[in-house]
């Protein structure tokens, strides 16, 4: 996995931004692993978000700062995480061929690319059995299941895959609720190439207006003399 250029950035941040969440992600991913012929839409979810968070660590750093609001009382929560910690508590990933049977019939695990065809789902209970129906082997036959059948196959699926959904225990100081969200780690990549995309362009736009310098010519510096130009620019 390589890290990104300045042009890595800006291009992502270009292509990036009238996609959807999701495809950020891959993007990114994509980006990171040029050399890899598979389908990144086509792998497990865990293995996906695996990859984000080691891509995450190496180009950006271990610390994962986010904000959410209690489900209770409203009030904003600001949390800390190391990525690298979070990485390392997590088995290896599942093969991507591994199937799981529950009474009759066999499931392979989700993909993003699966994720992607049941978000346009109202609700999260026909969105959940879509998914499933999906990832059944055989759909020749109707899925006859029962809630519980589709439950349990559920609960499977997180065992084998526990990256697919990375669920955060959250406390809130004020009200003293808890609660668990989910911790989509394509939001936080796709967050560091915006901010990151949105510093550059100013850098260029502050120097092109004091040295009348090219964007290619204003990024072809090395970063920490485009800092230092900019302090005097600023100064
Ligand atoms: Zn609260």
């Amino acid at each position: 996995m390589r890290t990104f250029s300045t042009s890595d950035i800006l291009e992502m941040w270009e292509k990036g931004r009238p996609l959807h969440p999701l495809d950020r992600g891959l993007l990114a991913l994509s980006t990171a692993l040029p050399s890899l012929t598979d389908d990144l839409a086509d792998w497990p979810l865990g293995r996906r978000n695996r990859a984000l968070f080691d891509l995450y660590c190496k180009a950006f750093g271990s610390r994962l700062h986010g904000w959410t609001s209690c489900p209770s009382c409203g009030e904003k929560i600001e949390f800390d995480l190391d990525a690298s910690v979070l990485l390392s508590t997590q088995r290896e990933e599942p093969g991507w061929q591994e199937m799981l049977t529950v009474g009759n019939e066999r499931f392979r695990l989700p993909t993003s690319r699966d994720l992607a065809e049941v978000m346009t789902a109202s609700d999260a209970r026909p969105a959940a059995r879509r998914l499933l129906e999906r990832c059944r082997e055989s759909r020749l036959e109707p899925l006859v299941s029962s809630d519980a059948t589709l439950e349990e196959v559920e609960e499977r699926m997180a065992s084998a895959d526990p990256m697919a959904d990375i669920r955060l225990v959250l406390p809130c100081p004020t009200c003293g609720h808890q609660w668990d969200g989910t911790l989509d780690i394509a939001r936080f990549v796709w967050a560091e190439i915006e901010s990151r995309a949105r510093r550059l362009l100013l850098e260029v736009h502050h120097l092109a207006r004091a040295y009348g310098w090219t964007e290619a010519e204003t990024l072809s510096l090395p970063a920490a003399r485009r800092a230092m130009y900019l302090e005097m620019v600023q100064a």
